[in-house]
């Protein structure tokens, strides 16, 4: 698969910090900006992370400019000694740090705003690598941009403050405008089929035929422990024409995918269970064991599952079988908790008990011990329906604890999706 988009602006983002190298912060700023500078059509080509070290920044700066156009950098703005950044630009410039009137001004605004007294090392923050264009910051860092001649090209670099908040805001204040003028309007959107009940590579063998023809369509897979995610990303020059121009490609997977699609875009299986309950008029009510109530707390995270699920028991011990789904012990004690019978019967519990349409219940061996006989990952779910009938199925699936966890909770909503779509 390509990143390039045709013509495009290839980007980097550069984050600064030792906090990221040692394991202690996740570099959640590159993720966001790749978010937007995708949004705007940019594709970034690279993902590097330094410690606050003025050589490790200027080789990392020369090594991305020698390969985009756009190099955003986030972090090393502080006023301490470690903060780095601003050196380090101007080295790879080589250019003298200047100190900028107006930005110590705001910075002292800022200061007096809050009621402290300006340090006077907060003054380093107002400088900045000579020649270079400041914007005033949002907390106590400026941000700064100038333009790297690499050969017969100019690479912008933008400086950002590392504090995710202020990130955003100089983002939207400063970096915004500046995308104006350095590349084409342009948008990328990434449209998602989510499907259920199918492994990756078995969705891959069918999708991928469909959309290897398409041009304008970049496709990606990404496994869930919820299911499969078919990821078909287009850019055009705004968002409604990029949606546009995926959605023939959208269309095709949906047809060949058939009932095991789950959900398009931001609705997930939960999001579409809920929706179809709601068209029907119908509620659900859960007796979940192995889960725990996730299955409950999936549909619940939904807006508007008020009007989609009744509640839900939480059966987690043996005894809660009998105490609050009002189980017959012996039943449970003959077949085991985690069985076929037991299930079927809070299924059929759930329903009756909470006067929802639908009881949908799980049992299953989470781990990481089997219990018994049973084997980790033995799981079973049942769905007892509006005309009383119960339907049941069972698997072992793979997985840690939270991954048997996740899908089984998504084994038995597909269930009900199946059969809210059909029946
Ligand atoms: P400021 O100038 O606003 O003080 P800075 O530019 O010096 O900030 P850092 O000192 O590197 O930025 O980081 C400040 C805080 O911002 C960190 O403690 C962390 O919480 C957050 N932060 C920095 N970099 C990142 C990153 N890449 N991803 C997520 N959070 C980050
Ligand atoms: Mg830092």
């Amino acid at each position: 698969m390509s990143l390039t988009v045709a013509g495009g602006t290839r980007a980097a983002v550069l984050s600064v910090g030792d906090e990221l190298l040692l394991g202690d912060l996740t570099d959640t700023n590159a993720t966001w900006i790749s978010g937007r500078l995708r949004a705007r059509g940019v594709t970034v080509a690279h993902h590097l992370a330094v410690g606050d070290e003025v050589g490790a920044i200027v080789d990392a700066l020369r090594w991305l400019a020698d390969r985009c156009e756009l190099v955003i950098v986030g972090g090393g703005l502080g006023p301490t000694a470690d903060d780095r950044t601003r050196e380090a630009v101007a080295a790879a410039l080589d250019v003298e740090l200047e100190l900028r009137e107006e930005l110590e001004e705001a910075i002292l605004a800022r200061f007096v705003a809050l009621g402290r007294p300006m340090a006077p090392s907060n003054r380093r923050q107002a400088m900045v690598p000579a020649g270079a264009v400041a914007a005033e910051p949002a907390g106590t860092a400026p941000a700064f941009a100038v333009d790297l001649p690499v050969g017969d090209r100019q690479v912008r670099i933008v400086a950002l403050p590392g504090v995710p908040w202020e990130l955003a805001e100089l983002w939207d204040r400063f970096v915004e405008p500046q995308l104006a003028g350095l590349v084409p309007a342009a948008a990328t959107v990434t449209r998602v089929v989510h499907v259920a009940g199918r492994g990756e590579s078995d969705v891959a063998a069918l999708v991928e035929p469909l959309v290897a023809a398409d041009g304008d369509v970049t496709l990606a897979f990404l496994a869930k422990q919820h299911g499969v995610q078919v990821r078909l990303t287009a850019t055009a020059e705004d968002r409604t024409a990029a949606w546009r121009r995926a959605q023939p490609a959208v269309d095709r997977v949906v047809a060949a995918l058939g009932d095991a699609v789950a959900g398009l875009d931001d609705e997930d299986l939960a999001a579409t269970v809920v929706r179809l309950l709601v068209a029907r008029g119908e509620r659900v009510a859960t007796a979940e064991s192995a889960t725990g109530g996730a299955i409950a707390a999936r549909l619940a995270r939904v807006p508007g599952a008020s009007a989609a699920l009744v509640g839900g028991l939480v059966v987690y011990g043996d005894g809660a079988k009998a105490a609050l789904a009002g189980l017959d012990p012996a039943l449970v004690a003959a077949a085991g908790p985690v069985s076929e019978p037991t299930t079927r019967a809070l299924a059929v519990a759930a329903r009756e008990r909470s006067g929802a349409d639908w009881g949908l219940a799980v049992t299953g061996v989470a781990g990481p011990e089997p219990v018994g006989a049973l084997p980790v990952g033995t799981v079973h779910w049942a769905l007892a329906g509006p005309d009383g009938a119960c339907e049941a199925d069972g698997r072992r699936l793979p997985g840690d604890r939270g991954a048997i966890i996740d899908r089984l909770g998504s084994a038995a909503l597909d269930l009900l999706r199946r059969r809210l779509v059909t029946g």
